[in-house]
């Protein structure tokens, strides 16, 4: 393995932080007040555009020709600090990794810098690959994946995928990446591994470095935390 890839919101938070909430809060200000959409059309559009596109950010370049960068500093302008405290355990586990490790983001990069920094775990990363990598076509589109292999400079067998969205590790496993889902409660099948943590994901790679046959597709290596 020569990669890393840890998506940013959901996975290295847990996603009852409610962090996106005060994201969602902006896209509907944006849609609104920047892209001037009606009230009413709001919630409609955001669910066609998500289906449609993966995000609301492509069907408002594609329909209401809005900015994107705009957009972006509206939407991710949230106090991230409100939510998020240093993780400890996901910084130590994270730090005895001997592969790199990079972000890879639906969002934006000033986000993800954010949420590092209040998560204490900047240090930990290499790279930040955000939206912008594809034209602001986001994940589980195949053109970001492409972007960030063509950046690394490596195939997709040589990456693993830490994510809590299971269509974006769909992606990536269907490319050739292993794949570790971070998600509590229900088991999803598929994948190289699930995990309720961030923390337990990098502790699952740190192992796996050292027994490569501990991280292999089936029923007894879903493991939870390992
Ligand atoms: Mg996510």
């Amino acid at each position: 393995m020569n990669a890393v890839l840890f998506d940013l919101d959901n996975t290295l938070y847990h996603p009852g932080l409610n962090l996106f909430a005060l994201i969602d809060v902006r896209i509907n200000g944006f849609m609104l007040e920047i892209a001037g959409i009606p009230a009413d059309e709001v919630d409609g559009l955001r669910k066609r555009y998500w289906h449609d596109y993966g995000a609301t950010l492509q069907g408002l370049i594609r329909h209401h020709n809005i900015d994107p960068e705009s957009y972006l500093d509206y939407v991710h302008d949230v106090d991230v600090t409100a939510r998020l405290r240093p993780d400890q355990i996901l910084q130590q586990n994270l730090a005895k990794l001997q592969i790199p490790c990079y972000i890879f983001t639906n969002g934006s990069r000033q986000h993800a810098e954010r949420v590092l920094l209040a998560l204490g775990i900047a240090e930990q990363f290499a790279q930040i690959f955000d939206i912008r990598i594809a034209a602001y076509q986001p994940k589980p589109n195949p053109e970001p994946y492409h972007g960030v292999l063509q950046s690394l400079g490596i195939p997709a067998r040589e990456c693993i995928m830490i994510e809590d969205c299971s269509a974006n590790l769909n992606q990536a496993r269907t490319l050739g990446m292993k794949t570790i889902l971070v998600q509590d409660g229900k088991k999803v099948p598929g994948f190289n591994l699930q995990v309720d943590t961030a923390a337990a994901a990098a502790e699952a790679v740190w192992q796996w470095t050292q027994k490569p046959e501990s991280l292999r597709v089936s029923p007894e290596t879903r493991l939870k935390g390992v």
